[in-house]
């Protein structure tokens, strides 16, 4: 085995019961956190990036894990790259280095459900998996993955689809691309990859969740508060409340990205029908679509393509580029 590169950020897989915060909190170094690997492990290198909740993480901090990923990842003295995370907002880190980090090197994002406190503490196993992954070479070339569970998953179709379980992260529609099946790194499929080069993440990009009967509110606000882009994660198939069309309408006036994803966690965004507020009506009104990413991530692909635009064309032409697979 080579050479495999840790980067830890936090999340429960760095957690202990802490007496005075009467709960775990983040305090295991990367050394703590690496110390219980068995035997035969690669060389590692480590490097603490932060230790935080994930749901403390803001865009910046994202693009820190971003920034270090692609450095050990450009780096050939390393095989691959392990990066320990919350659970919570792993998805959206792991799309975000699968659709920035440009090269063959793998990159493997893992976390845990429970806590080094907890029985059952999942964080070595999971470690350990990743790091085999990480290390092997039908790995290289598929972008980003998430190990967790010993199930190796795409980072375009993994989700948190659980708050407690330890199997909690799937690609509803897909399954996982692979396993960690005793001595074997088993990966069957392999995936077109697509890399945007990215020098920035636009912040102003809000994601607004569809209810029944919901007013336009939110989607007002977050005009007034002058976004450049938002994504409605809008009802089955995508389809968007008649009385939302003059602000949708508005925004893309103004100049406003409006991408319509689903709040369902499988299926594509499309259909056929012909009623206000499905796809043909929003097609017309000037909206892009993400046919398969959840809205989450649509969102950093959002953040992705306009920190990387220069021009209203330019955005369409970097979002629709997989728009038929994503
Ligand atoms: N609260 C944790 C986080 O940092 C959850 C986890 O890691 O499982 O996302």
């Amino acid at each position: 085995m080579g050479r495999v590169a840790v980067l830890t950020t936090g999340g429960t897989v760095a957690m202990r019961y802490d007496p005075e915060a009467g709960g775990p909190i983040p305090l295991l170094s990367p050394e703590e956190l690496t110390a219980s690997l068995p035997p035969g492990a690669p060389e590692l290198a480590l490097e603490a990036i932060c230790n935080l909740p994930s749901s403390h993480f803001t865009v910046e901090t994202l693009w820190r894990i971003r920034e270090r990923a692609a450095a050990w990842a450009a780096d050939p003295g390393v095989d691959g790259v392990v990066i320990t995370h919350g659970t919570d907002t792993l998805e959206e880190t792991a799309y975000l280095l699968d659709l920035t980090v440009p090269g063959e090197t793998p990159i493997v994002v893992t976390g845990a459900m429970r806590s080094a406190s907890d029985p059952g503490y999942d964080g070595p196993a999971n470690l350990w998996a990743s790091i085999r992954v990480a290390a092997s070479p039908q790995a290289r070339g598929l972008g980003a993955l998430v190990v967790l569970n010993d199930e190796i998953h795409a980072a375009r179709f993994v989700t948190k689809m659980d708050t407690l379980s330890t199997a909690t992260f799937q690609s509803p529609g897909w399954g996982p691309l692979g396993r960690v099946e005793g001595d074997q790194v088993y990966i069957p499929w392999r995936l077109e990859r697509e890399v945007i080069p990215c020098r920035r993440l636009e912040e102003r990009v809000a994601l607004i969740k569809l209810g029944v009967g919901m007013p336009p509110d939110p989607l007002e606000d977050a005009l007034r508060r002058g976004v450049r882009g938002v994504v409605l994660e809008g009802l089955g198939g995508g389809r968007i409340p008649p009385w939302w069309l003059p602000t949708i309408e508005r925004a893309v006036a103004e100049g406003v990205i409006v991408v319509v994803a689903s709040r369902c966690p499988g299926g594509r965004v499309w259909d056929a029908y012909g009623y206000r507020g499905a796809h043909r009506t929003l097609r017309e009104l000037g909206c892009l679509f993400s046919p398969h990413l959840n809205g989450q991530k649509a969102r950093v692909r959002l953040m992705v393509v306009l920190g990387s635009a220069d021009s209203p064309e330019e955005v369409a032409r970097l979002w629709k580029r997989r728009a038929a697979t994503e």
